[in-house]
């Protein structure tokens, strides 16, 4: 059993080793003060208290930290486990001491309740974003890591979700700041805890062959060391271990195979002084052993996103055993091993005040870094380090993310937008906070409702951070208080509308509200009212376009007015020309015709119409025979047969008074077929006293019979009487005016 002063001894030899400058007094006063301040308190393996700080800063002085960070190892448990407080830390250490004693409390206070795969990232991102100082979390990690390697004396129930939370939370933790060792041993601890029977089973198997493995690791190193003697380079160190357990173990799960079955198990590694160096080695490797083609991996020239450098191939040995071999500078080492801690160490000497610059140098190192998950990395650290986020638990331990700044209303509505709607308190940590109160990282929320809430107010909508929630009480709004949207967004455009001044009598007028309407592009006025009293529109927005519609609509009418006073002014010249008094005109005919305007001029019966005397008649001014006479209602006199270049070429015309010709037009009879039907026609037709001049018949193959009759007729009268008497006549089904 080692003594707590020899255990003190021994972290002062450690911290000795490799910090000549470091605040020994200090220190031991650290060690002291927490010594006297755990008292009589017991680990539950029996041993003091004090044995657990000491241990978490021997972890943090083998990762090489600066005394601040020792003396804030032994000091960690103070505030949270004794009568310690900030303050005393403070006078006795210094302010940043105290500060990162006090954020390893704030990680501790956090409980995990939830082991959801999708909370896994939140609950990292928030301890980084709690971790104000690096170190912080270098010092949680560190007391994660005893704690597991003491964790046998727990009760079952609590190893499992320790180790859990350790595989979940930490070890990523520890990966991401490239703390490959402890990660390692984290996952490792988890891993004897969450699948015992599988690690006792690889270890075993592991102790079975470790006469074997050893004697194979030895041969291989002194292969390795002598070639690279030979090779003349210098400084170069070679040594074999065989995998972690909880690497052998992905192994086989992922590509489930037994641990016989498993590619390589033995892992070498030769350090060397420069990066020619190792591709030198990497030459002699591939030289004295078979290189397996692919596995190949050039970590120095593309490193890995948390700064991890090295050369990777995997060769097989003499015995056909496949080996990894691992070659990388002893610098490169140092930070594979302790990644952000190797750094940390680095950058101490030219460090500036402010914890912002803690940061500032983890980010450029990382910007520097080509590989594309880098990009990613550095994004995911700035968002946790520079804070534009922040992570709250539920009652239940559930992270919410929201928005720096966000209130209990963000937090609600987060929940739900029902749990928003009947809001009517808020607790943060136990105690009633404000509905503006800021939340902090880790804080708890609870949310009270209550079935009789008002729901949200207005107000809320510039209290809330996050747009989910003002969009959801916006939603709110549209939805329930549509009487109270009406009237608010009644006020608000009336009030928009005077500042343009316009008035609401010009927009209900029943002319234009149909236009105006349709260019807000809604139902009714109240529906853009209620819209603008929930925000989906703005009265100002809503104003301009009734606005333009309105001055596109008066535009509109000011031509139409214009157009109806110059036909008017045509009207009435044309009424008082009509009045003047005209000397009666003895108007002379042309074959029954007068056209308007002209006389003596030929007049033709166009041959498509025919039309007779009685028929509505117009005339067209041909190039050169006179006036052609059309039908009114033949499809060649349709006013849309007008082609433009006849425009002006139709004139009026009209039949005279004194008609004594007769005028030839034409009939088409459609009949049923039948024996005596040109007898019955000709007949009825010179009942009528009116003359064929011709007469032809074509039957169709489905029994029809279509009469072509050309007649002469006085007018319209006479030819009426004519088709109604061939219209009696039996199986005679239509009657017809040819036209067109
Ligand atoms: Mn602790």
């Amino acid at each position: 059993m080692v003594s707590v002063e020899e255990r003190y001894e021994h972290l002062e030899k450690t911290i000795r080793g490799y910090n000549i400058s470091a605040d020994l007094t200090q220190i031991r006063a650290a060690y002291e003060y927490a010594r006297e301040h755990h008292g009589d308190q017991m680990r539950r393996d029996g041993s003091p208290y004090i044995t657990h700080p000491i241990n978490v800063a021997q972890i943090v002085a083998e990762m090489r930290l600066d005394s601040e960070s020792i003396i804030a190892a032994l000091l960690h448990d103070c505030i949270e486990d004794t009568d310690s407080t900030y303050e005393d830390i403070a006078k006795l250490f210094g302010v940043t001491v105290a500060d990162i004693v006090d954020g390893v409390t704030k990680l501790t206070r956090v409980k995990y309740s939830t082991m959801e795969e999708e909370q896994m990232e939140n609950l990292r991102k928030m301890l980084f974003a709690m971790s104000r100082d690096i170190r912080v979390i270098l010092i949680k990690i560190a007391d994660r890591l005893h704690n597991m390697r003491t964790m046998e004396y727990q009760t079952p129930a609590k190893q499992k979700k320790k180790a859990f939370e350790t595989m979940e939370i930490y070890a990523p933790i520890a990966h991401r700041l490239g703390l490959a060792k402890m990660k390692w041993e984290l996952e490792d601890l988890s891993l004897k805890y969450l699948d015992p029977v599988a690690y006792d089973e690889i270890n075993r198997k592991l102790a079975q062959a470790s006469t074997e493995h050893g004697q194979f690791m030895s041969r291989v190193q002194g292969e390795i060391s002598t070639r690279l003697t030979e090779a003349e380079i210098p400084h170069a160190t070679v040594y074999g271990r065989v995998k972690h357990p909880y690497s052998i173990y992905r192994k086989m799960y992922l590509q489930e195979k037994t641990m016989e079955e498993l590619y390589d198990l033995f892992a070498f590694r030769v350090l060397v002084d420069t990066v020619p160096d190792c591709y030198n080695v990497l030459g002699v490797i591939h030289d004295i052993y078979k290189p397996i083609l692919g596995r190949f991996k050039d970590y120095i020239a593309t490193p890995k996103p948390n700064m991890y450098q090295s050369l990777h191939t995997t060769v097989i040995g003499e015995e056909g055993i496949p080996f990894e071999v691992q070659i990388r500078t002893y610098d490169m080492h140092a930070i594979n091993e302790y990644g952000v801690a190797a750094h940390w160490k680095y950058k101490q000497g030219i460090k500036k005040e402010g914890n912002e610059a803690d940061y500032e140098w983890i980010r450029r190192l990382l910007e520097n870094q080509e590989d594309a998950d880098a990009e990613e990395f550095i994004h995911s650290l700035k968002v946790d380090m520079f804070a534009d986020e922040v992570f709250v638990f539920t009652p239940r331990g559930d992270v919410i993310n929201l928005p720096a700044g966000a209130t209990p209303i963000d937090f609600a509505y987060s929940i739900h937008s029902a749990i928003g709607n009947t809001m009517v308190g808020a607790k943060v940590n136990g105690r009633m906070v404000g509905f503006d109160y800021q939340l902090h990282n880790g804080d708890v929320v609870e949310i009270n409702t209550s079935k009789t809430a008002h729901g949200p107010s207005r107000d809320w909508m510039n209290i809330a951070k996050s747009s989910e929630a003002r969009s959801k009480i916006r939603q709110w709004f549209k939805r329930e208080r549509r009487e109270e949207n009406i009237a608010q967004g009644r006020a608000s455009f009336e009030n928009e509308l005077k500042h343009v001044g316009l008035t609401m009598s010009q927009i209900t007028a029943p002319d234009v509200l149909p236009s105006i309407l349709k260019r807000v592009s809604f139902q009714s006025l109240d529906e853009m009212y209620a819209a603008i009293g929930y925000g989906g529109l703005t009265a100002l927005k809503a104003v301009n376009r009734v606005r333009d519609e309105l001055l596109q609509i008066n535009r509109a009418a000011a031509l139409a007015k214009a157009a109806e006073e110059a036909a008017a002014k045509a009207a009435q010249e044309a009424k008082a020309a009509a009045q003047q008094p005209i000397l009666p005109r003895k108007v002379k005919s042309e074959k029954g015709i007068v056209v308007e305007g002209l006389s003596n001029c030929l007049v033709k019966f166009s041959k498509c119409c025919a039309p007779v005397p009685g028929d509505e008649i117009i005339g067209f001014i041909t190039r050169g025979y006179g006036v052609s006479v059309h039908r009114k209602d033949c499809p060649n006199a349709q006013p849309d047969h007008h082609v433009e270049a006849n425009q002006g070429r139709w004139i009026k015309v009209s039949w005279s008074d004194d008609i004594r010709e007769s005028y030839t037009t034409g009939l088409e009879v459609v009949c049923k077929d039948r024996a005596n039907l040109l007898v019955d026609i000709s007949t009825a037709v010179s009942t009528c006293k009116v003359n064929i001049s011709n007469l032809n018949v074509h039957t169709t193959a489905d029994g029809f019979a279509i009469f072509h009759l050309t007649i002469s007729v006085s007018d319209s009268k006479q030819l009426d009487q004519v088709m109604r008497k061939i219209h009696q006549i039996s199986s005679v089904m239509k009657v017809n005016r040819p036209a067109g």
